[in-house]
């Protein structure tokens, strides 16, 4: 079988990017490990950058993103029992956008079926050769048979454990990583949200978020141990812990209902540089991470692929490499300002130690600057809607 554009990996990136190529009548094939269930049920990301919007709106694959995606413009900081709101739109023109990752991935799965993409599903034993002499081939098994596709580029877009990134030879890469002492325990509920707007909480007993995805469910989530066993954490306990780090005694509670789904999701920052090899281009988790406190990582996935996108569509227009050339480097200045913001972010909001009284009181006066003061709560507005490329 042979190709332009070989994807590795069916999520947010390897789908857009596939997407994205089709329109510039460039071909591709995309492979993915899991079932197409499974990429369409996996509840993930949740919070849309006007960028990320206006990308898959003007591509024409936001028609259901338009009809059923809540657009936000203010987010809550909570902190020392009192809730302050940030007026994102009023502060920076833009909004935010709450429409599950799994439903973009819906919505792209459908869009390139229906154009009569190849999307091998369940495909495993990925291996990628032949990129040292320019020639690369995907090798695969598929329905049992051992597969291969020969391609012109490769974009490795399979998740921080995927493949592609372990493709390039030793000592090309470097990896630039900060580890947490926590994870966030994620809830997925039936119950109808309490507020309209996001809800980040700085609270003695742990960081706590309220966010939502539909008027009839909530999506939560609570600081807890980096080794936290689910196992010991039963629906009541969630919910009181919930009540407890989220509700400020002025009588708003939190909406309890049906949990649906829960997870412990670890809290990392990763960057590896740079994100192209050869014909090997690296995009969204496969070559960079950071903790969900921002709500950058989806978005940053399709940035990156808007950016690699276009610098193939330039290669098979008019042999143009200039865009390819930048690839790495432009999207890493996107990459590391989301990775400044997600750490900025994680730190002002969680406990890192049991005790540090001196640490907390940094967090409260960083938290009272930021919602007192217009330039600081511009600062973090800007950021959490999206930057242009800076
Ligand atoms: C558990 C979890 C929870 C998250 N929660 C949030 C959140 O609440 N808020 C937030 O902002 N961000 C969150 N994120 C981050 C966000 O979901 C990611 O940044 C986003 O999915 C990146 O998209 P991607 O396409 O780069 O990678 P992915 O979505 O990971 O897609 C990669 C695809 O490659 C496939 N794949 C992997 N290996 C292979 C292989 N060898 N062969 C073929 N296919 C392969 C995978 O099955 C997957 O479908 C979360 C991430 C995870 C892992």
């Amino acid at each position: 079988m042979r190709t332009q554009v070989g994807i590795v990996g069916a999520g947010p990136a390897g789908l857009m990017l596939s997407h994205l190529l089709h329109l510039e009548g460039v071909g591709s094939v995309v492979l993915e490990a899991r079932s197409r269930d499974h990429v369409e049920r996996r509840v993930r990301a949740g919070v849309l950058e006007q960028g990320s919007v206006d990308l898959l709106v003007e591509n024409g694959v936001g028609d259901r993103l338009n009809r059923e995606g809540a657009v936000h413009q203010g987010i809550n900081l909570q902190f020392d029992g009192e809730r302050h709101r940030v007026p994102m739109t009023e502060l920076t023109g833009r909004t935010i956008t709450i429409y599950g990752q799994q439903e973009v991935v819906k919505d792209l799965v459908a869009a390139r079926l229906a154009a009569g993409a190849d999307i091998r599903f369940e495909v495993s034993d990925v291996r990628l050769d032949g990129l040292a002499a320019d020639e690369p081939v995907i090798r695969f098994r598929h329905r049992g048979r051992a597969e291969e596709v020969r391609c012109d580029f490769v974009a490795g877009c399979d998740g921080f454990h995927g493949v592609c990134r372990d493709a390039v030879p030793a000592g090309v890469l470097r990896a630039y990583e900060r580890g947490y002492p926590f994870a966030w325990l994620g809830v997925l509920a039936r119950a109808a949200p309490a507020i309209d707007e996001l809800v980040y909480c700085n609270h003695p007993a742990g960081f706590a978020l309220y966010s939502l995805r539909s008027p009839e469910i909530s999506r939560l989530y609570l600081q807890v141990r980096p080794d936290e066993d689910l196992a010991g954490w039963p629906d009541r306990r969630i919910w009181d812990e919930l009540h407890r780090r989220l509700e400020t005694g002025d009588g708003w509670v939190v909406n309890e209902g049906p949990v649906l789904e829960k997870g412990v999701t670890p809290m990392r920052s990763v960057v590896v540089e740079p994100m192209q090899w050869r014909r090997l281009y690296l995009a969204g988790d496969a070559v960079h991470i950071v903790p969900p406190t921002g709500a950058k990582g989806m978005n940053l996935a399709l940035a990156d692929v808007r950016l690699l996108g276009q610098g193939f569509a330039a290669w098979y227009a008019h042999r143009g490499t200039d865009l390819l050339d930048d690839y790495s480097r432009t999207a890493l200045r996107r990459v590391w300002r989301a990775q400044h913001f997600s750490w900025w972010m994680t730190s002002m909001l969680h406990r890192f130690a049991e005790d540090d009284p001196y640490q907390e009181r940094l967090q409260l006066s960083q938290l009272r600057y930021v919602v007192s003061s217009r330039a600081y709560a511009t600062s973090l507005a800007e950021n959490y809607v999206g930057l242009p490329t800076v």
